[in-house]
């Protein structure tokens, strides 16, 4: 196993402390608020719920003695340190002296934001400033996730991802702040999920694992999460139907599991490109990775060959990237640069001299592999 030029105090394991995890959970969410207010003497709770379900509600049971206030996210474009930016300048001053706890209700995006919003409360400043690793300083009002759709292990994870699109990359605020604080999985809220945006999603947990498992740095404890993880999702993608009951409950599992691991550990070669393919052609997270399976033969060959006999077993749809170009050529200048910033992962991938090995044309193939 290769050296890998990875600084040891980079290296940080924090888990969620709390966590209710059945069919129903999220009837469980008052009684988490009645605990939280009685160490504080604060009455609103800010709830940041993904768009979806502005028109399919969701049954919230929360006492009439909390001031809730709803922030709907649309999740068509992954979050942006703009969209934070304008979260915070609009409700920092009215919330940040009487918010006793924030709730993220939705996919990665919206706990994201949820998580980065609960950050920026207590912080000075704007998301930029704490986007990379450990640069948080105050701990953030107190956060619950409650995801309704499994795989980014955004839910467990030490981090918060936001486009910036003025300096055209993606990145994370990766601190022991980013952490939720409590946790509701519950099996029943990712039902009403599309089947293809249900297996993209459900991919990244694969994905997060495989190039963790494969990488330079290796770790014992995100080797022994990575390795369940992969199991419950082999044993889900095999399955006949996806979105069974059961097989919605094991993979909230195996995102919350493969969220312990990945955020304590680093993905490979997918999610760099994939991170460009975000930023330069804003395409979600998840349906970008499987864009960019199409071109991981020679690195992934094994999950290469296994991801494509599960997409043609549950008849998926995966675009090419072709879809997204508009008729013009690859903006290979915007893509390159967005995706060779990503140092650590491409290390991980390659080992030391990764930076050297991906020159621009090996990377050029790469992308225009997935047109
Ligand atoms: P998402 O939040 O982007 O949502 C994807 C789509 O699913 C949206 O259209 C949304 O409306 C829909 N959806 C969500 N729940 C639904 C439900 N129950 N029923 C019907 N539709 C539903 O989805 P995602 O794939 O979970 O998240 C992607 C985001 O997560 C990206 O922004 C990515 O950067 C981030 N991410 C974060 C981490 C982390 O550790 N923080 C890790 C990986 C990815
Ligand atoms: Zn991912």
């Amino acid at each position: 196993m290769n050296k890998l030029k990875i600084k040891k105090k980079d290296y940080n394991f924090t888990f969620v402390k709390n966590v209710v995890f059945d069919f129903n959970a999220i009837n469980k969410l008052n009684n988490i608020l009645k605990l939280i207010s009685n160490k504080k003497n604060k009455k609103i709770v800010i709830l940041f719920i993904d768009s979806f379900f502005k028109k399919n509600k969701l049954k919230l049971k929360i006492d009439k003695s909390f001031t809730k206030k709803i922030i709907y996210i649309d999740t068509k474009k992954e979050p942006s340190n703009d969209l934070l930016d304008s979260l915070i300048d609009k409700y920092k001053s009215k919330f940040k002296s009487s918010t006793f706890a924030i709730a993220g209700i939705g996919g990665g995006s919206t706990l994201d934001v949820a998580k980065g919003f609960s950050i920026l409360l207590n912080n000075f400043g704007k998301t930029q400033k704490y986007q990379g690793w450990n640069l948080v300083t105050n701990e953030g009002v107190i956060k619950i996730g409650i995801p309704t759709i499994s795989g980014t292990g955004s839910e467990s994870s030490r981090t918060c991802v936001f486009i910036d699109k003025k300096r055209k990359i993606k990145l994370g605020m990766n601190s022991n702040y980013s952490v939720f604080d409590y946790l509701i999985l519950d099996p029943n809220l990712s039902k009403t999920v599309p089947l293809d945006q249900f297996f993209y999603t459900a991919m990244d947990t694969y994905i997060h694992c495989i190039e963790s498992i494969n990488g330079k740095f290796r770790e014992p404890i995100a080797d022994a999460y990575n390795q369940i993880s992969l199991e419950i999702c082999n044993d889900v993608f095999l399955s006949n139907n996806l979105k069974s009951k059961i097989n919605r409950k094991k993979l909230m599992n195996a995102s919350y599991i493969g969220g312990m691991a990945i955020g304590n550990t680093y993905v490979g070669l997918i999610h760099p490109l994939s991170a460009a393919l975000s930023t330069v052609y804003g395409i979600h997270h998840c349906v970008a990775n499987c864009i960019v399976m199409r071109s991981m033969r020679s690195y992934y060959y094994k999950e290469y060959s296994f991801f494509w006999k599960i997409v043609k077993k549950h008849n998926i749809y995966i675009p090419k990237l072709s879809e997204y170009t508009k008729g013009c050529d690859l903006n290979f200048k915007d893509l390159f640069s967005s995706f060779i910033i990503h140092e650590k992962p491409l290390i991980n991938a390659l080992g030391n001299n990764a930076i050297k090995i991906l020159t621009q044309s090996k990377v050029e193939k790469l992308f225009r592999g997935m047109l």
